[in-house]
C-alpha cells in the first residue's frame, strides 16, 4: 500500500456520558454500547487534507475503505489483518465498483447500498463487524454472545455476517408475525449452528426491552459476554462513513461540496455521514429523511425533542421513534461535555420531552435538515421514478428522494439520496405503487424454498433467558 494518512498511534475512546473508562477500538467493538449508558466516539478526530482526499479519490472501494478506517483502529489490529479482512467483506459484494451512483435526475444522484448479501445498507458495515469480532475473540481467547431485537434488516444482516462463526453465537429476536415473508425467510433460512432465531410473541418494542432486561442482568451478561451488533456499535459507523467520502470523491470532492439525503431512523446512518465530514470531507448539508415516525423533524421544527407512538409504516425500518445515534451528534454540539450530554439524556428519559437551548438548536440546524415524507409520497414516488427513469426505489430510499426535492436547498446544488434497500425487500409495497413485483437476485432466488428454524417464546423474560442459557450451556460441551 502506498502513503498512510493521519498517523495516529493509539486512538482511545470516550463515552458520549463520560464516566465510562476510555477504551481502544478492539475494545470499543466488543463492548457496544458503554458502561455508563452512553455511546462511544474517538477522543480525537483523524483528518484528512484536500492533498490526502485528491489522493484518495483515485482508489477502488476497498482501498479507499482501508485508508479511511486505519487511523481509527490504531495499533490494536496489524495492518495486514485490518486490509484482508476489509478485502474479504467487499469482495462478496455483487456489483463491481460495490457501492455504485446513479444519476436519477439533474443534480439529483442516487448511492445504491444494496449489493451486499441481504439487499440493505447494514451489510456495507456488518460484514466487516462480524469478521472483525471473530478476529478480535480469537486474538483474545474469548467468546461472545450477540444478542439483538429486530424488525427485520437488522436481524438479517447480523446473521449473515456472524454465521458459521465459532466463537460467536448469534439470539435473534423478531416480533412473530410482524415483519415481512422475505424478512423472516432471510433470518430463519441461515442453518447455521451458531444463529438462533426466536419469534417472540409480542411487537418490536417487546423484543428491544427483552433485550434490554437481559443486558441489565449483570451476572448473565458478563458469564456470556453479551454484546450488540446495532448501531450504537461505534465500528458500524465507522465502516459507513466509507461510502459518504467514495460518493462525494467520485462527484468532484473536495473541489465540489454535496448534500447527502438519508433515510433515516436510529441516527446512524446520518451520523456516519457527519464523521466523513468531521474527517474533512466536504459535506454541505444533510437532509434528515423521516417517515411519518417524524421525531427529528419535529425538533428541527421546534427545537425540542418529544416522543410519540410508533406509526406502522411502508418504510418499517424507519419506524423508530428514539433515535440513539443522535446523541452522538449532542456531545459534539455540547463540546464533549459528558455530563451535560448525561443530564439531556435522563431528563428525556424520565419525561420523554427534552430541548437542548435555542443556540444548539440554530447550530444544528445550519447543518441539518428535517423532511417528514407519508406513505402516500412514497408510493406516488416510486410509481413516478419508475415510469420516468425505469429504476424503482424501495420505499425508504424513496422517503429519502422525496425529501431531497422538499428541501429548501438551491437546485444547482448536487444531492446524493441514500439508496438504503433493494426494492425486492419489499415486494408488496413496491406492487402497490407500481403493479410489478420486482424479482429477488440470483443468490437468493431460492428464498422461499429453503427450510426456515425458529422458536416461538412468549414475552417472557424468564422463558427468553433460560433458552439461551441452556442453548449456550448444551453448545459449549459438545
Ligand atoms: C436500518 C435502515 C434504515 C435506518 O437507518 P439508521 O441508521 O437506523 O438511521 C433505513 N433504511 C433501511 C432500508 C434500513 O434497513
Amino acid at each position: 500500500m502506498g502513503r498512510g494518512f493521519c498517523k495516529i498511534k493509539t486512538l482511545k475512546y470516550v463515552s458520549t456520558r463520560g464516566q465510562a473508562p476510555t477504551l481502544p477500538f478492539d475494545e470499543v467493538l466488543l463492548t457496544g454500547l458503554a458502561r455508563d449508558g452512553g455511546l462511544y466516539l474517538p477522543e480525537i478526530w483523524p483528518r484528512f487534507s484536500n492533498a490526502d482526499l485528491k489522493h484518495l479519490s483515485r482508489l477502488p472501494y476497498t482501498e479507499l475503505a482501508i485508508q479511511i478506517m486505519t487511523p481509527f483502529i490504531g495499533n490494536v489490529i496489524s495492518h495486514d489483518d485490518f486490509s484482508s479482512m476489509v478485502e474479504d467483506t467487499y469482495r462478496n459484494f455483487q456489483h463491481p465498483s460495490v457501492a455504485p451512483l446513479k444519476l436519477l435526475d439533474h443534480n439529483q444522484w442516487i448511492l445504491e447500498l444494496f449489493h451486499g448479501p441481504t439487499l440493505a445498507f447494514k451489510d456495507y458495515p456488518l460484514q466487516l463487524v462480524g469478521r472483525l469480532f471473530a478476529h478480535v475473540l480469537k486474538k483474545k481467547g474469548q467468546k461472545a454472545t450477540i444478542v439483538g431485537a429486530t424488525s427485520g434488516d437488522t436481524g438479517s444482516a447480523a446473521i449473515e455476517a456472524c454465521r458459521d462463526k465459532n466463537l460467536i453465537e448469534v439470539f435473534m429476536l423478531h416480533p412473530a408475525g410482524r415483519v415481512s415473508d422475505v424478512q423472516r425467510r432471510q433470518m430463519t433460512t441461515v442453518q447455521s449452528a451458531n444463529i438462533h432465531n426466536i419469534a417472540l410473541e409480542g411487537t418490536f418494542d417487546d423484543c428491544q426491552d427483552m433485550v434490554k432486561s437481559l443486558f441489565s442482568d449483570k451476572v448473565f451478561r458478563r458469564k456470556h459476554h453479551l454484546s450488540t451488533v446495532n448501531s450504537i456499535n461505534w465500528a458500524r459507523i465507522l465502516a459507513q462513513a466509507v461510502y459518504y467520502f467514495w460518493s462525494a470523491l467520485a462527484l468532484g470532492a473536495p473541489y465540489r461540496k454535496v448534500i447527502f439525503s438519508v433515510p433515516t431512523g436510529n441516527f446512524g446512518n446520518v451520523f456516519a455521514g457527519y464523521a466523513a465530514r468531521r474527517m474533512g470531507l466536504q459535506i454541505e448539508k444533510f437532509i434528515v429523511a423521516s417517515n411519518a415516525n417524524d421525531i427529528l423533524t419535529r425538533f428541527f421544527e421546534t427545537g425540542q425533542m418529544s416522543v410519540t407512538e410508533v406509526i406502522p409504516t411502508l418504510s418499517p425500518s424507519m419506524d423508530i421513534q428514539i433515535s440513539s445515534n443522535f446523541e452522538r451528534l449532542l456531545y459534539e454540539y455540547y463540546k464533549q461535555d459528558g455530563k451535560a450530554v448525561a443530564k439531556v439524556m435522563e431528563q428525556f428519559r424520565r419525561k420523554g420531552l427534552v430541548s437542548f437551548g435555542k443556540g444548539r438548536w440554530k447550530a444544528i440546524s445550519r447543518l441539518f435538515e428535517g423532511q417528514r415524507v407519508e406513505d402516500n409520497a412514497i408510493k406516488d414516488a416510486i410509481f413516478k421514478v419508475y415510469q420516468e427513469t425505469g429504476e424503482i426505489l424501495d420505499p425508504h430510499t424513496a422517503v429519502g428522494v422525496v425529501a431531497s426535492q422538499k428541501a429548501l436547498t438551491n437546485k444547482n446544488n448536487l444531492v446524493i439520496s441514500l439508496a438504503t434497500a433493494h426494492p425486492a425487500k419489499f415486494p408488496d409495497a413496491i406492487q402497490e405503487a407500481t403493479g410489478i413485483r420486482p424479482a429477488l437476485p440470483p443468490h437468493l432466488n431460492d428464498l422461499f424454498q429453503r427450510k426456515e428454524s425458529y422458536l416461538t417464546l412468549p414475552n417472557d423474560f424468564e422463558s427468553v433467558r433460560e433458552f439461551i442459557a441452556t442453548t449456550l450451556e448444551n453448545g459449549s460441551k459438545a
